[in-house]
């Protein structure tokens, strides 16, 4: 997957959230390192998955560097990226909505990383007013013609368009996992919210009872790898996020956690993954639908407030 090793290096870190350096490893992940790789392909590239001991974050010690070129090709194109794999996010957008709407009824709202802008047209139908902004410009041009929907092509760091402490909800689906500095992202999303505005954050939960038994598995095959990452091939994860380690985070943003709710992989077609053995395939949607049952599900919604919005701006 890594199409040009030049371009990569690797550098020790700590803990991005907290600065601490007490980690334990929860494995390896890589370029090879998940069932389907091509391993006569390309160069072996990897590196550690940690878990941080004070804040529970985790991230990948050392970090890679110079993966930039490879996430573009994959977040550009709208024939290969889709929120879900059957690219029919509507039923999980709508059930999102359901659950935003238990806290805040309608409204203004922005969406941070709106992709091809499905969340937008699903907040349009149920009467939000709403706006997105896309570093991608393919995701924003194909937004436009497919949903009419209102989206700003950039960043949030860049834009001077949109209205400051105007909005009643900003959301960010599957975005937090990708920034490299969420805190400072966390901190500038607050200047768009109006007084008791909130902000709805979803992630993959990467630290499952799913992925922990994948995990789990993994070690039974002898494989020292961790499935709680994917830095170097899509979705190109570089972090993962825990109840413990959001909410800390959020606290740290100067957020007060209104919400916290974990939801099945399958509404984002993790279950249609065709990677492995078809006896693997079958054997993961057992255990995924068994152990969903139990709780700390695959994706994790937070919805949280600004403890102070004058101190926000
Ligand atoms: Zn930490």
């Amino acid at each position: 997957m890594v199409t040009n090793e030049n371009l990569v290096h690797k550098e020790n870190i700590d803990c991005p959230i907290c600065n601490s350096n007490k980690t334990r490893n929860l494995g390896i992940r890589g370029n090879r390192e998940y069932f389907g790789a091509d391993t006569t392909k390309e160069n072996h590239i990897f590196t550690n998955v940690v878990q941080c001991m004070t804040c529970d974050f985790i991230y990948t010690n050392p970090m890679i560097r110079g993966l930039e070129s490879l996430e573009n090709d994959h977040y550009n194109n709208p024939d290969e990226y889709s929120a879900v794999e059957e690219d029919n996010p509507t039923k999980m957008f709508r059930k999102r909505l359901t659950f935003l709407t238990k806290y805040k009824k309608t409204g203004r709202v922005l969406d941070v990383g709106s992709g091809k802008g499905e969340f937008l047209f699903e907040a349009v139908k149920g009467n939000w007013e709403a706006v997105g902004i896309e570093p991608s410009e393919e995701f924003c041009e194909f937004a436009q013609k497919k949903y009419k929907v209102k989206m700003f092509h950039g960043s949030l760091e860049e834009n001077n368009e949109i209205e400051k402490s105007y909005f009643d909800v900003v959301t960010m689906n599957h975005v937090l996992e990708h920034v490299e500095r969420p805190q400072e992202l966390l901190n500038l999303i607050s200047c768009y919210l109006a007084e008791g505005g909130m902000i709805f954050i979803e992630v993959p939960n990467a630290d499952s009872y799913f992925l922990r038994i994948i995990d789990i598995y993994f070690k039974f095959k002898k494989l020292n790898w961790s499935s709680r990452l994917s830095p170097l091939h899509p979705p190109f994860h570089k972090y993962g996020y825990t109840k413990q380690s959001i909410k800390y985070l959020l606290d740290k943003c100067g957020y007060k956690v209104v919400a916290i709710k974990t939801f099945i992989g399958k509404d984002r077609g993790y279950k249609k993954k065709k990677e492995g053995s078809i006896i693997e395939a079958l054997l993961r949607d057992l255990v995924s639908t068994v152990i969903n049952l139990l709780g700390n599900r695959e994706l994790l919604c937070v919805i949280a407030k600004p403890i102070n919005y004058s101190q926000s701006r």
